[in-house]
Parts: structure tokens; sequence; C-alpha cells
């Protein structure tokens, strides 16, 4: 029988999801829907030295915001689901919450000779490091030094069952077998073979706090969860060994494994970190995140991104649909996505791009749409103004735009006239020659502003018909209309503005 398909993403909670993550829970996603199966969020915090308070709901507020909408483990509210119920049999989804779960999986590896139960204290171990670098070389707990060290495998029976007893800051650590090589496939890389020798004996779980490692918590959950896929990126392919062989020790039925690419810095080969876009001016992350020390680091959502492009640029970094098409809403992704198609070697991030696709994508938007986003964005700038009007101002500058926000940088004098003017255009265009042209020119204007102006005048025929210098006068009134030399053409800020505003704003930068 075909098992039904369910991923999952399992982020730790340590930090904001890097835009590398919310790759990989689209990639889950997309997956999970094309084949009609479910997608699950999985907490993974038994590391808590690493918690970070508010990374948890960072990291679903930014899911939410991508559209990527879980089907088990968060509610529709956007809360870790806590207890189990017919729509989340397998709650509770955050693993500091199972705690109970994990010890018997990893006695139960005891038990097989798969495991056993490690006694050293880390004063110990950091002595070993440290004798080992003295030699030149690296301390390594696995089949060489097992032998003779303080655990299971080393001690009397009776020694064993006192320290287990007495004692607290004992762990279990897989026995990584010796001289084995572990024949392994992922849907990505192919087939990946690896000799055991290399491999260190993995704590798995910790008697100091009760708490599994990653290792079990996530196999173990795996298995539980009944997970068929596992989809993440490239740097968990070093734990796959261990990973094939938990599933062998527990005698499960292993999940398919697919390692994504890294995603890499606009240049060079480096991996994109998280530290890349405060330097190099890009966001590294969905959503804003302010760390709990107070540092700020930026976001697509608050630097004016679509989600929809954001998710479309991310899709595409790492997975090629093997045709010229890059516009993909979130339907075609589902339907076109596969992991046969993702590339093996790292995707290089670039920003231009992304703001191509926002681009993209505002010019897909109606101008009703744009106005209604664009109105929230004048409002904060203290202007209300008639929705029709905005509408109009979209229309005419849209072509412009990567941001809705450009629309208020690029020609804010479409709602509020400029108070200042830009000082050497003055000197440049305001002169004995233009004066008289500019007095002529809003009164012409003002001829023009009946209630119900037929069209709207044509300013450049006007001062052509006048035998005036056309560019020195052209670039005049442009001073007049907007404050500096540079902005929209004349006729259609005119078109937008209107004849009496234009008058205006002449009549004041001749009386400024
Ligand atoms: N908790 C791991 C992480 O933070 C999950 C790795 C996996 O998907 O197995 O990425």
């Amino acid at each position: 029988m075909t098992r039904r398909t369910r991923v999952r993403f399992a982020p730790s909670p340590t930090g904001p999801l890097h835009m590398g993550g919310v790759r990989t829970a689209l990639y889950n996603y997309l997956y999970a829907k094309q084949k009609g199966g479910d997608f699950i969020i999985r907490i993974e915090d038994t590391d808590s030295h690493r918690f970070v308070p508010g990374a948890e709901q960072y990291i679903i507020e930014a899911l939410r915001w991508c559209g990527i909408i879980p089907d088990e483990g968060v509610d529709a509210e956007g809360h870790v689901v806590e207890e189990a119920s017919e729509r989340h049999p397998h709650a509770p989804y955050r693993q500091s919450q199972r705690r109970g779960i994990y010890r018997k999986y990893a006695e139960q590896l005891v038990q097989g000779g798969f495991a056993y139960y490690a006694f050293d204290s880390s004063e110990s171990l950091d002595a070993e490091r440290k004798a080992a670098e003295a030699k030149g070389q690296t301390f390594i707990y696995n089949w060489q030094t097992r032998g003779r060290l303080r655990n299971s495998l080393t001690l009397p029976v009776e020694e064993v069952a006192r320290l287990l007893e007495e004692t607290t800051d004992w762990t279990v650590r897989f026995k990584m077998p010796e001289g084995r090589v572990v024949e392994m496939d992922d849907i990505i890389r192919g087939h990946i073979s690896v000799d055991t020798a290399t491999l260190d004996d993995k704590v798995l779980w910790k008697r100091a706090d009760e708490l599994p490692t990653y290792h079990l918590a996530n196999i173990v959950d795996d298995h539980l969860m009944e997970i068929t896929e596992v989809i993440r990126g490239e740097e968990w392919l070093p734990s796959l060994p261990l990973h094939y062989l938990l599933y062998e020790a527990f005698g499960w039925e292993r999940p398919a494994f697919a390692h994504l690419p890294l995603l890499l810095k606009p240049v060079g080969n480096g991996k994109l970190s998280k530290r890349d876009g405060d330097k190099m001016g890009f966001p590294v992350f969905p959503l804003r995140w302010v760390s709990p020390e107070g540092e700020t680091s930026r976001g697509y959502r608050e630097d004016g991104y679509f989600p929809e492009a954001f998710v479309n640029m991310l899709a595409l970094l790492g997975w090629n649909p093997g045709t010229e098409q890059e516009i993909f809403s979130m339907a075609e992704l589902i339907e076109a996505f596969s992991l046969e198609k993702v590339g093996k070697s790292g995707a290089k991030f670039n920003p231009e791009k992304a703001k191509w696709f926002n681009r993209e994508y505002l010019r897909m938007k109606s101008d009703a749409e744009l106005a209604g986003l664009y109105s929230e964005v004048l409002a904060a700038h203290g202007v209300s103004a008639p929705p029709e009007y905005v509408e109009k101002v979209v229309g005419v500058i849209k072509d412009r735009a990567t941001f809705v926000e450009d629309f208020w940088t690029a020609a804010p004098y479409l709602f509020v006239a400029p108070s200042g003017f830009v000082e050497k255009d003055v000197a440049k265009f305001l002169t004995p020659e233009t004066t008289p042209c500019l007095t002529e020119v809003a009164d012409w204007l003002n001829s023009h502003s009946g209630p119900h102006p037929e069209s709207t005048p044509d300013i450049e025929s006007h001062v052509r018909d006048n035998g005036w210098p056309m560019g020195k006068v052209m670039n005049a009134i442009r001073l007049a209309l907007t404050g500096s030399a540079s902005g929209l053409g004349i006729h259609e800020i005119l078109s937008l503005i209107g004849p009496a505003e234009a008058s205006r704003r002449i009549s004041y930068l001749l009386n400024h």
C-alpha cells in the first residue's frame, strides 16, 4: 500500500528564519500539495541553550505571510497546536513538550546493542580534546576511543547500574559501527556511500535535562508522524548516515531524503549568510527581526516586497522548471514543482532579480488594488486623497515603480505642492528670460481651469506658439510643479493635478 505523502518543516527556534529556511518550507509545501498530502510544522526546540524568545512566532508568521499554510502542527490562528485532535493527531508538535516520549527509544537502542551509556564528565572530555590537540590531532568519541572511556561498554555492570541510578550527567551515545559503508539514496543527489570509520558516536539523549538531541528526536518524530519524505537543507547531509543507521537500528521504514542545495552569496561562492543582507544592502529575512538584544535586521515584507513575488523568486532559487517560464503563481508552482529538477549545486541569490520579480508582480496588479495599497502609504505620510485620484496616479506611474513606496518617492508632488525648490535649479531656470513667460503661463492655465476642463491644456504648444525658448521655459515650469527640474513629463503632471493647481504652483515659485 502506498503511504499518504506527509512531509514536515522542522525549524529550530534559534533565531529568525533565513530565506533559505523559507525555501525549504516552500519546497516541502509544494511537494505535499502536489501529491495531495500533508504539510506539517514541527518545532525542534530541544536545545535549550540555543532557544531565542520570539523566534517560533516569527517563523510561523513568516510562513503565513508567504502563504505557506500547514495542514498540521499550527492552527488557523497561527499557534503551535498543543493537544491531539483529529486534525492534529500527533500533537504536541513542539519537541520540548514531547520530552517524555524519547527516553524509551534511547533505552531501546541500548538494549539492542546499538547505543550505550556514557558517563564521561565534560571536564574529562575537555581534557581528552586538549591532549589530542597538543599532539596535533582531533579527539573523536568513536570506535577507536570508546574502549578506553567511561561508558557502559567499559565499566562493570554493577557500576553502570549504580551510576545510572545515582548520577545525572550521563548520556546515551550511538555506537557507530566500525568498518561499515552506509549506502544511501538522495532524491536530488543520487547514490551516496559513507564509511562509518569517519563518523563519531553522537549523543542521542541526555540525562541532565532529560532531553533528546536533534538526531534522536528528529528520527523518532519523523517515524511517529509518519513522514514519507524528508526535504531539508544540504547542511544536514553529513547527518544522513547516522539517520540511516538509526532507522535500521529501530527496524523502522525509512522516509526518502532530499537535501536541497545551499543559497549562495550574490558574489563569490560563499554561502549566503545572515549577515550578508546588512552588509550588501538587501534583506535575507522574510520579515523584519528585532533580536532580544535590540538589533534589527530588515525583512522583505517591510522592504515592500509582495509575498507572491518573494515566493516566486525563492521557488526558482534551486529549482529549474525546465522551461522559460519565470512567473508562477502558488497554484502553478504546486503543479510544476519537482524535486528531480532541483539542482545539486548551490543557487546564487541575485538581489536585482528579486526586485525584478517585484516589479513584474506590481505590474500585474490592477490599478485599483495598487491604489488601495498606495493609500496606506499616503496615509503614513499624512496625505489623504480621493481613491479615484490615487488610482489615476498609479496608472500613470506604475511602469516606473518597483515597490508601492516608489509611487511616493518618485512623485510626492502629485499629492502635495512643493514647499521648497532645488536651489541650483532655481538659479538655472528662474531667470529674467523665463519669469515673464511663467507669469503668462500661470494666467493662461487659470483661463483653462473651468469646473469641467475638457482636456488638459497643451503647454508645450503654448510655449512653442509664443516663440519662447522651449527647454528653459519647460524646465522652469517643471521646477514650479515638482520642486526640481526633474520628474514626470509636464503634460502628465498637469493631467493629474489640473490647471488651477499648476497655476497656483507657478505663482508660488514666482513669489518665493
Ligand atoms: N531542526 C532542524 C533544523 O533546524 C531540522 C533538520 C531536518 O529537517 O531534519 O533545520
